[in-house]
């Protein structure tokens, strides 16, 4: 039988790239959500900290080995926020639509819009596991002040890739993955894992 991985998230855009990432692998991806575990406290100041509080939580209420993603988007002339805040930027309740009209006020007479987007990756096999796999992605682009594109999720489709010349929301949903912050992660912690 394949082995099971809970995805520690409720959020429907991350669960639906990591699924789509780990199709070739012989595991069987659950959302937390299908064990009814309650969303974690995301309290840190920093990205892993939530990220191995988020794969431990899950852990607990499941039994089971949990991934956990923490991403978020850093702006350069924002002193790197929305960062660990990006998900609640513009507050309660979180709303994708408040959070990009937020960012796009922040930066409406600033001339360096460079940004990226950070995601980081922890595997625990169990809830006491000593030896969490880590990895993290990192991805480039810059913040337009107009929406392009339906796809993705979240900041996509503000989020301009020079070289590409679209946004993330742009982009089909297989060539997000394979360039994206949570691409690069996943197959980081792939090759950490075979190791
Ligand atoms: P987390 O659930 O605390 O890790 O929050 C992640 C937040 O960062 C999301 O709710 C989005 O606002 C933002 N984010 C992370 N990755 C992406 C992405 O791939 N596209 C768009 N927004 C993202």
């Amino acid at each position: 039988m394949d082995s099971v991985l809970v995805i520690a998230s409720g959020n429907t855009g991350k669960l639906r790239e990591i699924h789509a990432l780990l199709d070739p692998f012989r595991v069987n991806v659950l959302p937390q959500s299908d064990f009814n575990v309650p969303e974690a406290d995301e309290l840190h100041p920093t990205f892993i900290e939530n990220a191995l509080v988020k794969a431990r939580h899950a852990c607990y209420h499941t039994g089971l080995p949990a991934l956990a993603d923490d991403s978020g988007i850093c702006v350069r002339a924002l002193n790197n926020a929305p960062g660990v805040l990006s998900a609640r930027y513009a507050g309660e309740p979180k709303s994708d639509q408040r959070n990009n009209q937020k960012l796009v006020e922040s930066l409406s007479s600033a001339s360096d819009r460079s940004a990226y987007y950070y995601c980081v990756m922890v595997l625990l096999q169990h809830v006491e596991d000593p030896r969490p796999i880590i990895a993290e992605g990192l991805w480039h682009g810059e913040i337009i002040m107009s929406p392009r594109g339906e796809g993705g999720f979240g900041y996509d489709p503000y989020f301009f890739i020079p070289e590409l010349k679209k946004t993330a929301a742009e982009l089909h949903s297989d060539v997000k993955n394979k360039i994206s912050h949570r691409g690069k992660a996943l197959a980081r912690l792939i090759a950490n894992l075979r190791q």
